[in-house]
């Protein structure tokens, strides 16, 4: 008795999907899939060029400090035949240092994302409720879902801005967890103080709020964001502040993260439910290197800023719209299908990301990288984009 044929993917022998119905919980089997966006390799094989511009990850097109290549090869040097430390003690006191917190505050995650799933399953059960943004990060959604909680959205204005009434009627569901990402992913728009505080008012005092700070250092220098972690660290009140050395620090691919949290409880929760060694100790040794070199940082996001700045103009000026972004990346709406937009990109070897929720479907995601790289990327898509519209109202070179 067949029930369970998931599409595409043709029975073997051996397989037996009616007990893989009964055995994944139907949690999980309910669950969106998470879209890492076209693999390089892939486009090139099917599409031709080999020239692969990629801009759908929202990776740093600067790369890592010499120090952080020194960190590494000096760890690869050592060997790596031993466990890496399962408390990450040195970059959790280097964290602690910079941010003034005790390490007791700090959690280490295998990517930030590491984190977003541990709090899942350390705080929520069945029918726990989770306000989180839309349109937001995927894994805001998928990692409460798994456990069974329900996960309630607040969308942006149609312009990119705060809903107030949209969130304190969803704040007054009384959440377990509220996710806020700002910078959000993938509008690249911030929370300003005041809209920041309008959210910490109106959640319940029993609410753990989870700030996720993945892209705060490309915002730093704008005057309108506030520095959450800051915000917060004045309240009484259960808070996390997420932040990752995957997007401006350049590690994205050894995978390192961090929490800080208002209570040293939350961070023992955390460590039971994680792995013990989540952390490999190359990515231990590169993020402590990696956090060594501020300047390396700031030439990484003053070359964003510049880039950010010139390419928005550029898209505004075509006609396109593009959310105010304070990021790496930028949310376009093509005003036409995101899905087949990025598939003609992929046939230039250019990966972005279509969206695909609701309301969005024509809007890309594509991060901001080399100004060489952008330039081909703005072209390319002016050039799609020109020919997908009629009245052809939109002018097809640039710059
Ligand atoms: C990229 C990203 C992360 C995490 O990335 P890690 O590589 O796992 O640290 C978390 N949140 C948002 C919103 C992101 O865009």
């Amino acid at each position: 008795m067949r029930q369970v044929q998931i599409e595409g993917q043709a029975e073997r022998a051996g397989e037996h999907p009616s007990a893989m119905e009964s055995l994944v919980r139907p949690e999980v089997a309910g669950l969106p899939a998470y879209d890492p966006g076209a693999d390089p390799d892939e486009v090139s094989r099917s599409y031709g060029p080999t020239r692969i511009i990629k801009l759908s990850n929202n990776e740093s097109p600067y790369g890592v400090s010499a120090g952080v290549v020194e960190a590494v090869r000096r760890r690869l040097a050592a060997g790596v035949a031993r466990y890496p430390d399962p408390m990450g003690k040195r970059l959790a006191e280097a964290i602690g240092d910079k941010l003034a917190v005790s390490t007791e505050h700090v959690i280490l995650g295998n990517g930030s994302e590491n984190i977003l799933e541990l709090l899942s399953p350390a705080l929520l059960g069945a029918g726990d409720i989770v306000t989180i943004q839309a349109p937001c990060f995927s894994l805001h959604e998928i990692f409460p879902r798994m456990m069974g909680a329900r996960v309630d959205k607040v969308p942006f204005t149609a312009d990119f801005g705060f809903d107030t009434a949209g969130w304190l009627r969803a704040l007054a569901a009384d959440p377990k967890i509220v996710f806020i990402a700002s910078p959000s992913n993938p509008t690249g728009v911030i929370l300003d103080r005041e809209q920041l505080d309008t959210i910490l008012d109106a959640t319940p005092e029993t609410a753990l709020v989870v700030l996720d700070d993945a892209y705060h250092e490309y915002a730093m220098s704008n005057p309108s964001y506030p520095d959450g972690l800051e915000v917060l660290r004045g309240l009484s009140r259960p808070w996390i502040v997420l932040r990752t050395f995957s997007k401006a620090y350049g590690l994205a691919g050894l995978r390192v993260g961090y929490g800080i949290a208002s209570d040293a409880r939350l961070v023992d929760a955390l460590n039971r439910v994680r792995t013990p060694y989540n952390v490999n100790q190359v990515a231990q040794d590169a993020a402590v290197a990696a956090l060594d070199d501020q300047a390396h940082l700031a030439e990484t996001v003053r070359r964003t800023g510049l880039e950010r700045t010139r390419i928005t103009k550029a898209l505004r000026a075509a006609g396109f719209r593009v959310a105010p972004s304070a990021s790496n990346f930028l949310f376009i709406d093509t005003e036409q299908s995101a899905v087949v937009v990025a598939e003609q990109l992929l046939r230039s070897g250019i990966i972005v990301k279509p969206w695909r929720e609701p309301g969005y479907e024509g809007f890309i995601r594509a991060s901001l990288s080399l100004p060489e790289e952008n330039d081909v990327f703005v072209r390319r898509l002016l050039e799609i984009c020109a020919l997908g519209r009629s009245n052809g109202d939109r002018p097809s070179t640039y710059p």
